[in-house]
């Protein structure tokens, strides 16, 4: 009996030691605690944790803000708003796998003045110290998107560095901007509607589903062509609820989103195009019921709009939401200016509305409404091919304008 207790006693220190070392090795950093305090010429941010943490550190425009990322770690707190001359407030957005995105929001111009670590003393653990220097709008213009990391003070040996090498330890390079503006860019676009959801019937009974995939099977075709990665929520006439069309551009890491809808209204007379972002309150009351008749589509097949709790989804749809809605906007912009010169737009074309559908957290997005099937011309146009590729191609341009915008291609 003895024996095999001692045995056993064996058997399970081994199993134990088996499993602490696995955490071990596989363990993320923990971000035990963060402070912002104020200094003479800026602000220093201390980041307290229990080992080193691959990090990278850049600027960012509209709003200003700082951008810390942190591989593999847990943020055991945060600070929403803090008293500092520079530095408003702090949020943190989850990222690839466990990778976390701190960011904080500027109340003046600043810029990075230096990254270090300090080693565990006194009982203090690991600390990542980013200095921030107050600056004037020319001195942040000029670094904005300049995604630097000051691999002189990461502190790794070399070859740690190489076990663990993660292509944002490195300062970029020219070459690796280069890189970064070549990667081929994944767009998702989504066909409104679809099976047994026709979405609007225009004036002589075409349905929506049907323009909008015709529609976003040329932009696909168009948009490969010029080098993208391009795929389609949906190729075929079937129902996907609009939770399950954002989760398929998620999958895809789609860098941008576009969903495409036409119109309908009661007056017949109604035409021109419009193009949609995503607000908590939309831009006038018309948005909203239009908002109300493209999200009726999940009412129509029966599943409810979430899946998640509504809790979950307001943090997810938080995280990193500024950010996203500004690329968003940024993409609408283009959008709007490249459409203007080919086809009529309704008045105030860029509009807000909650549309559920857009309502990806990390996927810059837009909704197009081509036009007004209940007017006559205009569906007759829209039934077109040659209409449909004007504003394929004018879709294709924004495109290519959003991707080369600065701010966009730099991230
Ligand atoms: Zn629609």
């Amino acid at each position: 009996m003895q024996k095999i207790k001692g045995k056993f006693f064996c058997f399970l220190v081994t199993l134990i030691g088996l499993v602490c070392y696995a955490a071990a090795a596989m363990a993320s950093v923990n971000i035990q605690d963060m402070r912002i305090g104020n200094q003479s010429d800026g602000a220093r941010v201390v980041f307290d944790m229990d080992k080193k943490v691959n990090y990278r550190v850049f600027l960012l425009n509209n709003p200003k803000r700082v951008v810390v990322d942190l591989a593999d770690s847990n943020i055991n707190k945060l600070y929403t708003k803090v008293s500092n001359q520079i530095v408003a407030g702090t949020r943190v957005g989850k990222m690839d796998g466990n990778d976390k995105r701190v960011v904080m929001d500027l109340l003046r111009p600043a810029t990075i003045k230096k990254v270090f670590f300090i080693e565990p003393q006194s009982g203090k653990p690991w600390r990542l110290v980013v200095d921030l220097l107050m600056s004037n709008e020319n001195q942040f213009n000029a670094k904005i998107g300049n995604a630097y990391v000051v691999t002189n003070n990461t502190g790794f040996a070399p070859q740690e560095e190489k076990k663990e090498s993660r292509w944002w330890k490195r300062e970029p390079t020219n070459s690796d901007d280069a890189k970064r503006v070549g990667r081929k860019r994944i767009i998702v676009l989504d066909p409104g509607h679809g099976g047994k959801d026709p979405g609007a019937i225009g004036y002589s009974g075409t349905y929506e589903k049907n323009i909008t995939l015709a529609m976003g099977r040329e932009l696909q075709k168009i948009l490969r062509n010029k080098g993208y990665t391009v795929y389609l929520t949906r190729d075929k006439d079937i129902f996907i609820p609009l939770r399950q069309r954002i989760k398929i551009a998620q999958n895809y890491k789609a860098d941008l989103f576009m969903s495409i809808h036409a119109d309908s209204a009661q007056n017949r007379q109604a035409t021109g195009l419009s193009v949609y972002t995503l607000s908590d309150t939309a831009s006038d009351q018309e948005a909203a019921a239009l908002a109300e008749r493209e999200n009726k589509a999940d009412i129509i097949g029966g599943v409810d709009l979430g899946g998640n709790s509504k809790e979950v989804n307001d943090i997810l749809i938080s995280l990193s939401q500024t950010d996203t809605r500004n690329k968003s906007s940024k993409y609408a912009t283009y959008l709007v200016k490249e459409m203007s010169a080919c086809v009529k737009l309704v008045k105030n074309t860029h509009r807000f509305a909650g549309f559920a559908v857009l309502k990806a957290p990390d996927i810059p997005a837009a909704l197009l409404e081509m036009g007004y099937l209940s007017n006559r011309s205009e569906e007759a146009s829209l039934r077109t091919t040659s209409y449909r590729n004007k504003l394929a191609h004018a879709a294709a341009k924004a495109i290519d304008r959003y991707f080369n915008d600065p701010e966009i291609a730099s991230n």
